[in-house]
C-alpha cells in the first residue's frame, strides 16, 4: 500500500557546509547523504519478525526497472549521496544486482556501497558482487539452529545462508551480521553468534525488534531488551568492553576481551537515533521514504515516468527531504502502516 504523499514546501538550498557542500539538509539540520535502495519486496524467506506467511509480493512492472534507477541512482549521487545499501525484500533475487552495483560503484567519488542480504544466495553471487565493486555486505543469521532457522524464516536454508557466509568471507568483502532478538525464538543463539566476533574481524550485531502497525503485537510482545541480551554474552564470553567512543553509526559497538571482532547492540525503539540520523530511503516501486518508522513518503516514480527531468525529479528530493520527520514517536504508540519492513528494507 503507497504512503501518503507529502505537501512538499519550497526547496531548500544546498547545504552550506563547503567541504560536503553538495550534502543535502533536513529542516532539523541533520545532512542525509546515505541512500538505502530497496531493490524488491519479495523474499525466499517469511521472517515471523518480518512479514506475514502468506505475504503477495508487487508485480515487477510496478517497480523501478534497471533503466529508471540509472535515471535516479546518480540524481540521488549528484545532490551528495555518497554511501549506497541495497537491500529489500530480498535484494540478491533482483536479476540485475551487479549491474547495479558495478555502476553505482563507479559513480564519481566511487560512493560506499554495502548490501543487506539473508545470504541465501551469496555462495553464487559474492564473488562477482565483490568483483563489482561491493564493499560490505550486512548478513542477516539469527539463529545457528536448523529448527529454529526454519520456524523464524518459516523456510529451510541455514546450510545455505552460513555457505553464503563463507563465500562472502572469501571474497574478501567486509561482513557484519544481523540477528534479530526475538523472545522465546533465538534467546539460545546469543551467546553462539556472539562467538563468529571471537575469531573473525567481523561485526556481530544484535537487533531490537521494531513494531509496525501490521504485526506490531507479535513485534512489541516478544522483543528483548537489549541489556539481557549483553548479560547472556558477558556470562558466557566475558566482560564486554566499548570500543573506542562506543559508536558505529546507529550500533553501540563492544568487544569481547581478545576477540578479533566486535559486537554490536542497535536499539532503535529503547534508545533511538534519530537525532544522528543520515539516511532517506528509496523504496521499489519508487518512494523516497522519509524515516523507516514513519508512512511519510515522496513519490518518485510517476514524476519519472511522466517525463519529468532531472531538474525536477532534484528538485522533488530536495523538498522531500528538506521535510524528513524529526523521527519515530514509538513512546506514543504511533507506528507506521503502510508498508512493513520487506517493503522498506531496514
Ligand atoms: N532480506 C534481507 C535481509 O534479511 O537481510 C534484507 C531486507 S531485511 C528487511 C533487512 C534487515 O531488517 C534484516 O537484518 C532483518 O533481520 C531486519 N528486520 C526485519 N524485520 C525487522 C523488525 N521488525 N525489527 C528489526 N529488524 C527487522
Ligand atoms: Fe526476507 Fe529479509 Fe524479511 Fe527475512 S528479514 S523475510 S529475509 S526480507
Amino acid at each position: 500500500m503507497p504512503g501518503p504523499t507529502l505537501q512538499l514546501k519550497p526547496v531548500q538550498p544546498l547545504s552550506s557546509r563547503k567541504s560536503e557542500n553538495r550534502r543535502l539538509s533536513d529542516k532539523h539540520g541533520r545532512e542525509i547523504h546515505y541512500l538505502r535502495v530497496s531493490l524488491t519486496d519479495a523474499c525466499n524467506l517469511r521472517c515471523v519478525y518480518c512479514m506475514p506467511e502468506h505475504m503477495k509480493f508487487r508485480p515487477q512492472s510496478e517497480n523501478i526497472s534497471l533503466a529508471e534507477y540509472r535515471r535516479l541512482l546518480p540524481l540521488f549521487h549528484a545532490l551528495g549521496f555518497d554511501k549506497f545499501r541495497f537491500t529489500g525484500g530480498e535484494p540478491t533475487l533482483h536479476p540485475q544486482l551487479t549491474e547495479l552495483i558495478a555502476e553505482t560503484a563507479a559513480l564519481p567519488g566511487a560512493p560506499f556501497v554495502a548490501l543487506t542480504t539473508n545470504g541465501m544466495l551469496l555462495p553464487k553471487l559474492a564473488r562477482p558482487l565483490k568483483t563489482a565493486g561491493l564493499r560490505r555486505v550486512n548478513i542477516s543469521l539469527d539463529t545457528l539452529d536448523p529448527a529454529r532457522f526454519r520456524q523464524m524464516s518459516r523456510r529451510d536454508g541455514l546450510d545455505a545462508v552460513l555457505r553464503g557466509l563463507d563465500a562472502a568471507e572469501a571474497a574478501g568483502l567486509e561482513i557484519k551480521l544481523n540477528a534479530v532478538t526475538v523472545r522465546n525464538f533465538n534467546e539460545e543463539d546469543f551467546v553462539p553468534l556472539a562467538r563468529f566476533s571471537l575469531d573473525r574481524p567481523w561485526q556481530v550485531r544484535f537487533l531490537e525488534m521494531m513494531p509496525f502497525g501490521n504485526n506490531e503485537h507479535f513485534q512489541n510482545g516478544q522483543r528483548v531488551e537489549e541489556d539481557s541480551v549483553k548479560a547472556r554474552i558477558e556470562a558466557a564470553l566475558g566482560k564486554l568492553e566499548p570500543v573506542g567512543n562506543g559508536l558505529d553509526g546507529e550500533a553501540r559497538v563492544y568487544r569481547v576481551p581478545g576477540a578479533k571482532g566486535t559486537v554490536g547492540f542497535i536499539s532503535p525503539v529503547s534508545a533511538p537515533f534519530c537525532g544522528d540520523c543520515n539516511r532517506a530511503r528509496l523504496t521499489a516501486d519508487g518512494k523516497l521514504r522519509l524515516c523507516l518508522l514513519k508512512d511519510d513518503e515522496v513519490d518518485l516514480l510517476t514524476p519519472l515516468r511522466k517525463g519529468a527531468d532531472n531538474a525536477a525529479l532534484e528538485n522533488i528530493v530536495r523538498a522531500g527531504i528538506w521535510e524528513k520527520p524529526w523521527g519515530h514517536e514509538l513512546a506514543f504508540r504511533r507506528f507506521s502502516h503502510n508498508r512493513g519492513m520487506s517493503e522498506i528494507g531496514g
